[in-house]
């Protein structure tokens, strides 16, 4: 694959800056600004505050996403990205589905797992991301799950919200739990 394509799925995949990039393909920055000015001329991609991203033309075909748990529309805002050998791509809407589906999907078949950090909207690595659930709120499905990539911004959610703060795995068995118990929320934001 050419490497400019190639850049293309890495921004999709959660790439951000030209020193990733560089590093990713051990070139040096020079190189990676020539093929970033190309994309950014081709119309494929932005540069906004540093960051790099898919243009909204690029990303059109992900905005007609369905959840692939519950079959909603996917949210780019929360969404949770299951990464597959292969290149092959399966999303949930929200962390609540992303921990859930986790249980049907072959491990050794998951190459990278990402999910959006709540606050900032940047994709995030899900595993090591900080998870809070139980929270009387809920922008997607019930019960909810919130990601952050900083634990300090999940804990004072927590707080605000009468969550729990807790990671990638526990996250997952307490879903399954609370989903066994029905538990049911108080109100919807
Ligand atoms: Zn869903
Ligand atoms: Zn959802």
């Amino acid at each position: 694959m050419e490497r400019k394509e190639e850049i293309l799925e890495l921004l999709e995949r959660g790439y951000a800056t030209a020193k990733e990039l560089a590093s990713y393909f051990d070139v040096s920055l020079m190189t990676i600004y020539r093929d970033l000015r190309e994309l950014e001329e081709e119309g494929k991609i932005v540069r906004r505050y540093g960051r790099i991203e898919l243009s909204r033309k690029h990303h059109l075909q992900e905005d007609e996403e369905k959840c692939a748990f519950c079959g909603k529309d996917v949210d780019n805002r929360f969404g949770f990205t299951y990464w597959l050998k292969g290149r092959r791509k399966l999303s949930t809407c929200c962390p609540h589905c992303g921990l859930l589906i986790y249980d049907s999907v072959e491990e050794k078949e998951i190459d990278v797992l990402l999910t959006k950090d709540f606050i900032t909207c940047s994709p995030i690595n899900a595993y090591e991301a900080w998870y809070v659930l139980g929270c009387n709120i809920s922008p997607c499905c019930r019960p909810s799950a919130f990601a952050f990539g900083e634990k300090e911004h999940a804990e004072s959610f927590a707080k605000g919200f009468s969550g729990a703060v807790m990671e990638f795995d526990e996250a997952k068995e307490k879903m399954k739990e609370l989903m066994k118990r029905g538990q049911s929320v108080r109100f919807e934001l």
